[in-house]
């Protein structure tokens, strides 16, 4: 596939090969950019922007509704991408691509409530005489920066948001997954956005990040990634507005009075939905003691029975990591917490990029899987004897982006949604839960700023205030 720049889509001899993990075929290859890419996509950006900006609200809204139509129709076509270039299976995939036409479409729908107020200027002394009101403006050139585990829905949160507000946009996706991004692109394109209001430019981040991040002409960098990656980006960036969606180590809480079946059925799949490579999947079960070892044993038994391997068979249930790499990674994070004392209770067996649904138990605070992000198929078990102590423990760790809380008891529920330090709390679900609409972010590593449209729009817009001195009325 090529990169969109300056309205063409383009080509270049240095190319980087899409492979897919499961058997390491490669499915396509997409251009290297280099810095004189960067530098038509910002000199085309600006371009696009004068005329974004012009555009009615109503011709941006039908463009979106039609990019959403026609991903619609070619929905198996666009989750087929998905399953190959990343890890998720043709299922996930599936779901994934059903959730990017909802983006699309709520885009659209929140495009035509992008609203102000008036002020009431008299309010205060001075004031008399005035009358005003605030409308929001666009911001300008947005930098998108993506991730790989979400390849196309979440593109679609940064290209959907950023075109309803009026803006234009640079999308720098994954460099492992950038077919399903480049495919939305062609579908915006063919649905009507001025070619020059989005640009997509592939590559790695480490060469054409910096002379983008650092650029005055974008006027926000919409970044979703790991910590390491986002530090820099925020160090280079400059003064200009920047929205972060980070990674986590989320805690779920499951309380004694728990319903135990949708517990355990709930905690698997969000361990290891898209082989435990999501920003929102379960890490660390903080279970009661009274219920510990029921919930263990049942736990265990429900992962054992996962079906892990071909991503395009419709009966399996988990697929690879994205690279080999990556699953050695987690494998020395597994090894590193057995030495030091863990029980490895299921799975901790790799093969290529294929590592098991692995449960941990009784793991030393040091350990690196207790606590950094493992973004892996893994999740580990504490029991706990009291909620003040599940919620210490919950808040431990520099991340909050979502917790969650079996229980049937209402205050027990209530306290917790108060108490944990993070962008959301899951009553009687696991943190694998996200409504595209809903505002999703989270506290200290987690990120900056909140995405999920209507709060997208809030970040990607800014309000300008007008003020008529009417001395004579
Ligand atoms: P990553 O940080 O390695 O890369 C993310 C993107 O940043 C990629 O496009 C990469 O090429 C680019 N990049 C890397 N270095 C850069 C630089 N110096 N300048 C500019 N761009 C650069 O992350 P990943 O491995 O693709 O994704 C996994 C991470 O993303 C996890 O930490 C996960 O939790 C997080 N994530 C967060 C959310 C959320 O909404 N909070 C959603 C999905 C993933």
């Amino acid at each position: 596939m090529k990169m969109l720049l300056d309205g063409q889509w383009v080509d270049r001899d240095e190319k980087i090969d899409v492979i897919d993990p499961f058997d390491n075929s490669v499915i396509d290859t997409v251009p290297s950019g280099n810095a004189d890419d960067c530098e038509t996509a910002l000199k085309s950006a600006v371009k696009g922007f004068e005329i974004t900006k012009k555009m009615t609200v109503y011709d941006r809204a039908q463009i979106l509704f039609k990019a959403a139509a026609i991903i619609s129709e070619r929905l198996e076509e666009f989750a087929t991408i998905i399953a190959r270039e990343g890890s998720k299976t043709i299922n996930e995939a599936r779901t994934e691509a059903s959730r990017c036409v909802n983006t699309m479409t709520a885009s659209a729908e929140e495009s035509k409530r992008i609203l102000g107020e008036t002020i009431p200027f008299d309010s205060f002394p001075g004031g008399e005489k005035r009358r005003g009101y605030y409308y929001r403006f666009p911001i300008g050139v947005v930098l998108a920066i993506t991730p790989f585990n979400d390849p196309l829905n979440l593109v679609a949160h940064k290209i959907g948001p950023a075109f309803a507000a009026g803006n234009a946009v640079i999308l720098k996706p994954a460099t492992v997954t950038p077919l399903s991004a480049i495919k939305l692109v062609e579908a915006m394109v063919e649905a009507g956005m001025p070619p020059q209001a989005i640009q997509v430019i592939t590559g790695y981040g480490s060469k054409i990040g910096d002379p983008m991040v650092s650029d005055e002409r974008v006027r926000m960098i919409s970044f979703t990634g790991g910590v390491e990656a986002g530090k820099h980006i925020a160090s280079k960036a400059g003064i200009k507005k920047i929205g972060m969606e980070l990674g986590s180590n989320s805690p779920v809480i499951v309380w004694k009075d728990a319903d135990l079946d949708l517990a355990v059925d709930s905690c698997v799949s969000g361990s290891f939905w898209a082989a435990g490579q999501n920003c929102i999947g379960v890490q660390r079960l903080l279970v009661h003691k009274d219920i510990y070892n029921e919930f263990k044993t049942r736990f265990v038994e429900r992962t054992k029975k996962y079906k892990i391997g071909d991503k395009m068979k419709e009966d399996t249930d988990m697929g690879p990591m994205i690279t080999e790499g990556e699953a050695i990674r987690v494998e020395k994070w597994v090894n590193e917490a057995a030495q030091k004392g863990a029980n490895v209770l299921c799975g901790g067996k790799r093969t290529g990029s294929l590592y098991e649904p692995t449960v941990l138990e009784n793991l030393p605070p040091d350990v690196t899987i207790h606590c950094e992000e493992v973004f892996g198929p893994t999740v580990n078990l504490y029991q706990i004897d009291d909620l003040d102590e599940a919620i210490k423990e919950a808040n431990s760790l520099p991340y909050g982006l979502l917790a969650g809380i079996f229980t049937s008891n209402i205050d027990v529920a209530f306290k917790a949604s108060y108490d944990l330090d993070c962008g959301g709390v899951m009553i009687n679900d696991s943190t694998d839960y996200r409504l595209d609409s809903m505002p999703f972010g989270g506290v200290k590593y987690s990120g900056l700023g909140r995405e999920g449209l209507k709060f997208s729009l809030q970040e990607l817009t800014e309000p300008k205030v007008v003020c008529f001195y009417l001395p004579n009325i």
